[in-house]
């Protein structure tokens, strides 16, 4: 056995002792050639390859997990392929290294004395799309589609995006602390995105909160609501909500949705409305555009209102579909509300 054949199957005996499986992941970081920060950096999707962060190159990669194979399959383990999708917006598929198929890092080699059903939920476990991960900006940035700025972005191919240009600024914050309410909330909410922000001291990602629609938020609120202190936090939220909120520019908002789209039901063009008027949270409806009640601005905010009520997009996007065909699929439908509003 050389030296490296050694160092890969301690590893790979360790990981499978403790988790009843074992990926080329697991051997890289094993051996010291990639902290479980850097991978978390690479599954958010914000390098190109997992081989740019690793200490090794490519071509040691693929004989690591090579040798893991031939230990497995000598060992009786069982192969599966295994989806690595990217936690940013274009949910693209992770790249391992920079040449060559990839294949090969995607098997997870699973113990052999597992049960059917142990197994199953194993694989089920592992494909599973990942959290989309939200990044509260600590220093300047702009959005790569808009230009503009805000107090968070999401990494995508092309670069940070704001929560606009991301169709994620209808999703309300909701801050760490209370963890059945927050459980709740992702639960109950189709799309939901994990917000962290940068601990430059301690060189990682720690958790803020979650990103959830307000009416997910709302019933998870009315299941812990035998909880006195979050009846008291929604109490300071709804005030906060409706102080924030611009009566003036939200009744003219309304008028103008129902002129553009006549046939729209009245409660749904004030909930649109009443949404983008809240302040400062970067909405499409608080765009300097929208302030003039620009037709382009409102008609995205009504687009933006159907997307996320009327159509799949959402869970399509939860699922891990990439953002580009979730779109092209729920078009269709996009178009026929629309038009539906219009008559
Ligand atoms: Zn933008």
């Amino acid at each position: 056995m050389s030296k490296l054949q050694r160092r890969v199957v301690t590893a790979a005996e360790a990981a499978l002792a403790q988790r009843k499986y074992v990926s080329v992941v697991d051997i890289a970081v094993g051996l010291g050639w990639l902290r479980s920060a850097q991978v978390d950096q690479w599954r958010q999707g914000r390098v190109a390859t997992l081989e740019e962060l690793a200490a090794v190159d490519g071509a040691r990669l693929r004989d690591t997990a090579d040798l893991l194979g031939r230990w497995a399959r000598e060992g009786g383990l069982t192969p599966s392929e295994t989806a690595y999708i990217a936690g940013n917006r274009d949910r693209a598929p992770l790249k391992f290294v920079a040449h060559g198929d990839d294949a090969v890092f995607r098997i997870h080699w699973l113990a052999p004395d597992l049960s059917p059903a142990r197994r199953a939920q194993l694989v089920q476990r592992q494909n599973k799309a990942p959290d989309l991960v939200v990044v509260e900006a600590t220093s300047e940035w702009s959005c790569a589609e808009c230009s503009d700025t805000g107090p968070y972005l999401i990494m995508s191919d092309t670069g940070p995006l704001c929560l606009t240009c991301a169709d994620l600024d209808h999703l309300e914050f909701l801050p760490a602390g209370d963890a059945a309410l927050s459980r709740r909330a992702k639960k109950e909410s189709t799309l939901a995105a994990i917000v962290v922000r940068l601990n430059t001291r301690r060189k990682r990602y720690e958790r803020k909160g979650i990103l959830v629609e307000e009416q997910a938020l709302a019933r998870a609120e009315e299941q812990c609501l035998a909880d006195e202190e979050v009846r008291l936090r929604r109490r300071e939220r709804d005030t906060v909500r409706r102080a924030t909120q611009d009566d003036e520019f939200r009744v003219r908002m309304a008028a103008e949705i129902l002129r553009l789209f006549p046939r729209c039901p009245e409660e749904r063009a004030t909930e649109i409305a009443e949404h983008a008027a809240v302040r400062g949270s970067g909405r499409v409806g608080r765009s300097a555009a929208a302030k003039v009640l620009d037709r382009e601005a409102v008609t995205l905010a009504v687009v933006a209102s159907v997307r996320h009520l009327d159509t799949d997009y959402d869970r399509l996007l939860m699922d891990g579909v990439p953002r580009r065909d979730a779109r092209t699929a729920i078009r269709e439908t996009l178009d026929r509300v629309l038009e539906s509003w219009r008559e």
